[in-house]
């Protein structure tokens, strides 16, 4: 276990930002959550990430009460189905900017504490359908992209101020989303995806959290800029 320090999970709401809450509490950490709904009042904090002054707003008083934050977390996202001829470009606009223009944000957001400390620990949650491609999510798919690059390149800017990032690309983890794309029936015959999957299950939040906590750890200190899949071996 590390060090008690102050951590950030944005989406912390719901699905695998509410695991990944729960573990880094347990490891000892203390952490605030940014959500548009957060599910718990305790250190949650209403912000959208796509709003930068809410973002700053938030950031600032999480900075006040908490102190300062050197543990980020970037679980926030939305999916999106649609055939690429059919998407605007307001609809592709959104979804780029919820997946990667707010990681941009958070991730500018905390990095002054991160530097100030001379030790940070960022893991953005990307997706596994980063690695095949996926029809009828283009804009989603090129979004989570742009995370897995926006790792690598920080991972090299900031390595030498003590600072790690690196990316957990899940896949097919039963959580809120996913329920809701199978209801909408974006999701296929889920039985058929356990089948095809190495592991014969559907992947939990704690598998995510589990990675993220090992990530954060002292013990990861010389992993950075790495896209860690976490998919029970499918889409890998
Ligand atoms: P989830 O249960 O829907 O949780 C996502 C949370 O993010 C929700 O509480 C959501 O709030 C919040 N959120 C959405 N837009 C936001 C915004 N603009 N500002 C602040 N919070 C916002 O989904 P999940 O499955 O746990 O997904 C977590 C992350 O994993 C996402 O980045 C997702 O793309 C990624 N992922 C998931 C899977 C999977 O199999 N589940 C696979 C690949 C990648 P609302 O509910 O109010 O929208």
């Amino acid at each position: 276990m590390s060090t008690s320090k102050t951590a950030l999970v944005t989406g912390g709401g719901s699905g695998i930002g509410a695991a990944v809450a729960e573990r880094l509490r347990a490891d000892g950490h203390t952490v605030a959550i940014i959500d548009l709904n957060p599910a718990e009042p305790e250190h949650s904090y209403v912000a959208d990430v796509t709003d930068r002054a809410q973002i700053d707003a938030a950031l600032a008083e999480i900075h006040s009460t908490l102190g300062p934050v050197t543990i980020l977390v970037n679980a926030a996202g939305k999916d999106s189905f649609r055939r690429f001829l059919d998407l605007s470009f307001e609809q592709w606009q959104n979804i780029i900017d919820i997946n990667l223009h707010g990681v941009f944000h958070t991730i500018q957001a905390v990095l002054p504490d991160m530097i100030e400390a001379g030790w940070g620990r960022i893991v953005n949650i990307s997706s596994s359908s980063t690695h095949s491609g996926v029809p009828y999510m283009s804009a989603y798919v090129a979004a989570k992209s742009g995370v897995n690059g926006l790792t690598k390149s920080l991972a090299l800017e900031y390595g030498p101020a003590g600072i790690t990032v690196n990316a957990v690309p899940p896949g097919f983890i039963d959580t809120p989303m996913l329920r809701k794309a199978e209801a909408r029936g974006n999701m296929g015959d889920i039985q058929a995806t356990i089948n095809a999957t190495p592991v014969r299950r559907m992947g939990k939040p704690e598998d995510i959290a589990a990675a993220c906590a090992f990530l954060i750890s002292e013990e990861a200190g010389y992993i950075t800029g790495q896209i860690l899949g976490v998919n029970g071996g499918r889409n890998t």
